[in-house]
C-alpha cells in the first residue's frame, strides 16, 4: 500500500527488491518465490494455500533474484550517488527481517573480495574516483553511528577521508566497536540500525561557488515481528522500540517523497525466500496485509 502511494510521487524515490539464494546446507529447502518480472512484479506462493489462492503480487522499481551480483545491483544504484556531488541529500538504506542480506546488500559477506563488495564500499569508490574529473574540488567526511534502544553509539565524530581506504579503514573501527565477539556482533547488529554519513563539501574551481551533499547508507534493525507472547522485560521494550522506529520510517519516506526538494531516497527490501519466512516475507496478519 505504501509503495502503491509512493509510485505516485516518482522520482525522488525508487523501491528496489532484493531476494538472496537459499543457502545449502542449511534447513531451507522450498522457495516461496513463484515470478519474478522484468519491471518489477513479484509473486510470492504460500505453498499452504493450493493454486493461485495462496499467490500474491507486489511491485517495485526493480526486483533482484537469488542470482543477481552485488555489480548488478550497484549499476542501477550508481546514478544516485552521483547525485551527491550535484548536492542531493541521498539516502539508501536496507529493510527486511534478520538473515534476508540487508548487511550483505550494504556491507557484502564477511572478508568479501572487490567483486563481493556491497553498496557502501562501491559507492565510495566511485565518489573519489568520479569527483576527479568535475571542475570543482570536493573534500569529504565520514561518520559513522550504531543506534540500539535509541542510544546513539559512537563513532559518531565526523572525519575527513581523501580515499576509499580511509573509509574502509574508519568503517572497520566502527565495525569493531560494535563488536564483542561474533555471536554477539550477529545478535546487536540484527537489533539495532547502523549509519554510515559522507558530507561531500564542494567548490567550483572557476566561480568558487560552494555546494554541500550528503550520503547515508544505513543498514537497519531486522523487521521481525516478536511475538509478544515470548519475550519480556528488556527484550520486550527493544522490540517494541525498534517496531516504533521502523513504522516512523513509513511516515519519514513518505514526507521525503512529497517534499520535492534535493532528496533523493533509495530503499531495498530484503527477503529470504525460505518458506519458514512466509509470515515475514509477506506480513499477513489475519489474512489481511499489513502496511510495511
Ligand atoms: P541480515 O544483515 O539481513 O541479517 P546478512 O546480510 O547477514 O543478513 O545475510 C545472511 C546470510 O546470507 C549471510 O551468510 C550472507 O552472506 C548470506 N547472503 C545474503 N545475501 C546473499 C546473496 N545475495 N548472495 C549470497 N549470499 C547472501
Ligand atoms: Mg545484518
Amino acid at each position: 500500500k505504501l509503495f502503491n502511494e509512493l509510485q505516485d510521487l516518482k522520482g525522488n524515490i525508487r523501491v528496489y527488491c532484493r531476494i538472496r539464494p537459499l543457502i545449502s546446507g542449511q534447513a531451507e529447502k522450498q522457495t516461496t518465490i513463484e515470478y519474478i518480472g522484468e519491471n518489477g512484479e513479484l509473486v510470492v506462493a504460500n505453498p499452504s494455500k493450493q493454486g493461485k489462492d495462496g499467490n500474491r503480487l507486489f511491485r517495485f522499481n526493480k526486483v533482484y533474484g537469488p542470482n543477481s551480483t552485488q555489480g548488478e545491483v550497484f549499476s542501477d544504484t550508481q546514478p544516485l550517488i552521483r547525485c551527491v556531488l550535484d548536492g542531493y541529500n541521498v539516502c539508501i538504506f536496507a529493510y527486511g527481517q534478520t538473515g534476508s542480506g540487508k548487511t550483505y546488500t550494504m556491507t557484502g559477506p564477511n572478508g568479501a573480495t572487490e567483486e563481493e563488495w556491497g553498496v557502501n564500499y562501491r559507492a565510495l569508490n566511485d565518489l573519489f574516483s568520479i569527483s576527479q574529473n568535475r571542475s570543482s574540488s570536493f573534500m569529504y567526511e565520514v561518520g559513522s553511528i550504531s543506534e540500539h534502544n535509541g542510544l546513539v553509539v559512537p563513532d559518531a565524530t565526523m572525519h575527513p577521508v581523501r580515499s576509499t581506504s580511509d573509509v574502509i579503514e574508519l568503517m572497520e573501527i566502527g565495525l569493531n566497536n560494535r563488536a564483542v565477539s561474533a555471536t554477539t556482533l550477529n545478535e546487536r547488529s540484527s537489533r539495532s540500525h547502523s549509519v554510515v554519513s559522507i558530507h561531500v563539501h564542494g567548490k567550483d574551481l572557476h566561480t568558487g561557488a560552494t555546494s554541500q551533499g550528503n550520503l547515508h547508507l544505513v543498514d537497519l534493525a531486522g523487521s521481525e515481528r516478536v511475538d509478544r507472547s515470548e519475550v519480556t522485560g528488556d527484550r520486550l521494550r527493544e522490540a517494541q522500540h525498534i517496531n516504533k522506529s521502523l513504522s516512523a520510517l513509513g511516515d519519514v519516506i513518505f514526507a521525503l517523497a512529497q517534499k520535492r526538494g534535493q532528496a533523493k531516497t533509495l530503499m531495498f527490501v530484503q527477503l529470504n525466500p525460505d518458506v519458514a519466512s512466509l509470515k515475514d516475507t509477506i506480513s499477513e496478519k489475519d489474512g489481511e496485509i499489513e502496511r510495511l
